[in-house]
């Protein structure tokens, strides 16, 4: 409602860059007319989280948490043989992707991502006022050359996410070393694993061990997917000292909960639920990649995927959009994506084996019937 007090009425402005940022667009859980569906997505773990960390959720205290997560960090940095000293914790991955750019980029400096990579990217770079500057893609995944022909004397951060969201994309660890190597040494190379514990041990990108052996190399990890835990906002990152100086600098202080740090240290001891997780991932996801490579005829066409999502493109008479609303009708909710230039995909979040079996169905009734 404006009328012509209000407009003549002097109001705070927000600074210009603030203003061009489109607020992030969380995954739906109910359909159009309000009706709950089943969630499919936000990429979150379809096995829930592990019965452990319920139980250590009750007994958490509920007075300040500690301020470093020290128990965490310390038993993270264990697990991936690296030094508690270098890990930083954040109120989700998406705090310290934010701490990132904010720590190292400002008005007149870019940040470089790849077109269709993770939403954050563009938020993170705006809210510290630098300008976002975006690589073409490579049939929708990351090209290191087209990252690396970006690089100007202006750019300070590039972010990566391996594997990709939302096209489920991953480049082996040579072209993340390529990337590296190519990038000055004074440039913040951010690789987001977000959906690292997904990837075959054998397939590992590097990441952690160029973040170790570099000063310029961030990598961030999160309790939101394998883990279950996206409730509670843990994420964390590793780097060399002065990089994670900078983030405890800027983060919170009290950046995760009693509650989130009680469940994510008994999450981390609890292996089998991540190996089931993993597991149930990786053979759902190749049932249902076959399945709709079946239909390829019909248009559709599943992207190869690393991750716990397959991004499936919609190229005949049967539109994403179409599809989006059929798989409603049918109780789902998935992800359509025109905002961020993909109108013609849906990103599919692997589910239970039941699930992803109507769905599959659903796809293949409405493709045969929109011929
Ligand atoms: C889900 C996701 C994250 C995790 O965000 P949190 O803030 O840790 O929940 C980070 N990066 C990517 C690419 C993601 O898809």
């Amino acid at each position: 409602m404006t009328d012509s007090s209000t407009l003549s009425t002097p109001a705070p402005q927000p600074k210009p860059w603030i203003e061009a940022i489109h607020a992030y667009v969380p995954g739906k859980s109910k359909g159009k007319d309000g009706r709950p569906l089943i969630k499919l997505s936000a990429n979150e773990n379809p096995l829930g989280t592990s019965a452990a960390a319920l139980e250590a959720r009750a007994q958490a205290p509920a007075l300040y948490p500690d301020p470093d997560s020290t128990a965490l960090r310390t038993t993270i940095a264990a697990k991936h043989g690296l030094d508690a000293a270098r890990v930083v914790m954040g109120t989700g991955s998406d705090e310290l992707l934010n701490l990132a750019a904010q720590g190292y980029a400002g008005p007149g400096d870019d940040v470089i991502y790849v077109r269709y990579g993770f939403s954050v990217y563009d938020i993170a770079a705006r809210r510290c006022g630098a300008t976002p500057v975006v690589a073409p893609d490579l049939d929708f995944g990351t090209d290191v050359d087209a990252l690396l022909a970006l690089v100007t004397e202006r750019t300070r951060v590039v972010f990566v996410a391996n594997p990709n969201n939302p096209t489920g994309s991953y480049l082996p660890g040579g072209e993340i070393a390529r990337l590296h190597a190519g990038l000055p040494a004074d440039v913040l190379l951010v690789i987001d694993q977000a959906y690292g514990e997904y990837v075959a041990a054998e397939d590992d990108d590097g990441a952690l061990a160029l973040a170790e052996a570099h000063a310029n190399v961030l990598v961030t990890r999160t309790f939101s997917k394998i883990f279950g835990l996206a409730g509670e906002r843990i994420g964390w990152a590793t780097g060399a000292p002065g990089l994670i100086a900078t983030l405890n600098r800027i983060r919170g202080p009290f950046n995760v909960s009693s509650t989130g740090q009680a469940m994510a240290l008994a999450a981390l001891a609890d292996d089998a639920f991540v190996e089931a997780s993993r597991v149930h991932n990786r053979d759902e996801r190749a049932r249902f990649v076959a399945k709709l490579e079946a239909l390829g005829n019909h248009g559709l066409r599943p992207l190869p995927s690393e991750a716990n999502f397959v991004l499936v493109l919609f190229e005949g008479a049967l539109t994403a959009e179409a599809a989006f609303d059929g798989l409603a009708e049918r109780g789902y909710v998935v992800r359509w994506l025109p905002g961020q230039g993909l109108p013609q995909a849906l990103r599919i979040t692997i589910g239970k084996s039941e699930d992803m079996d109507v769905i599959a169905e659903g796809l293949r009734e409405m493709a045969e019937a929109a011929q």
